[in-house]
């Protein structure tokens, strides 16, 4: 019913060209499939080189960040319509390392996910708990906080254009993962969040797990039906290990 959904995360790695040689390997092995949707999220400036690569292709364009304003004075940023425009189309919103590093809000994260709505731009949206909250039993309560915060405001039609990505923080670039048990309960969690918003609407809204997936532990979490596809960092970054989690999937 929810088609799997596998989006690479590159972070702040690959040059314009090496972003280039990584999709056109890519598209070779995985491009044409049609029973996952796929996704590559480059840096700003390898998307225009990255949609020209995968034009002909199944896989999808999205950018790691932007801005909520729709153009002005903003020194460093990145508009909603120029993604529009380059035809890029996820957006991935408040990612933990966004938030940590460049003091994201909840608050941003929900004018953000509102601004590229109305750009049509669908947004994946980044959630998770800390270690500490994790051990202080707070996981559920601080995910329940970052989904409502994300989604306050959004028309109930527009809340099936997003995607929520369960990354607890503990589990991201580290090697340990979450195990799909601890996974799938708040992914559960996050699903009756969003029935609780958006009644009917759980059931149409993709929740990706994030945090050390490799091609060889999809298979596990995918076998978790509440679980719909990864957000996939350090294994997106080569053609072969990005493809493998994909075909896992
Ligand atoms: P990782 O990153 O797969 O390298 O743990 C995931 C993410 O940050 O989206």
């Amino acid at each position: 019913m929810r088609k799997p959904f596998i989006a690479g995360n590159w972070k702040m790695n690959k040059t314009p060209s090496e972003a280039r040689e990584l999709v056109n390997k890519l598209k070779e092995i995985t491009g044409n499939r049609t029973d996952v949707d796929m996704a590559v999220c480059p840096n700003d400036v390898s998307l225009q080189g990255v949609v020209e690569e995968l034009a002909s292709t199944n896989i999808k364009v999205g950018a790691q960040n932007m801005h909520w304003k729709e153009s002005g004075a903003y020194t460093g940023e990145t508009a909603p319509g120029m993604l529009a425009d380059l035809g890029i189309e996820y957006i991935i919103i408040g990612h933990s390392e966004r938030r940590q590093i460049f003091n994201e809000t909840d608050q941003d994260v929900n004018r953000k996910v509102k601004s590229a709505l109305q750009y049509d731009l669908k947004p994946i949206i980044c959630v998770g708990e800390s270690l500490a909250e994790r051990e202080a039993g707070k996981t559920k309560e601080t995910v329940t906080f970052q989904v409502k915060a994300a989604l306050a405001g959004v028309r109930s039609e527009d809340i099936e254009k997003v995607t929520i990505a369960y990354e607890p923080i503990w589990a991201i670039g580290t090697g340990e993962s979450a195990s799909a048990e601890q996974a799938a309960d708040t992914i559960n969690k996050i699903r009756k969040i969003i029935a609780e918003l958006a009644p009917g609407k759980e059931s149409e809204v993709r929740i990706q797990y994030g945090g050390s997936v490799k091609p060889h532990n999809i298979e596990e979490f995918m076998s978790k039906p509440d679980i719909d596809g990864a957000l996939v960092g350090g294994a997106s970054l080569e053609a072969e290990s990005f493809a493998g989690v994909i075909e896992n999937a």
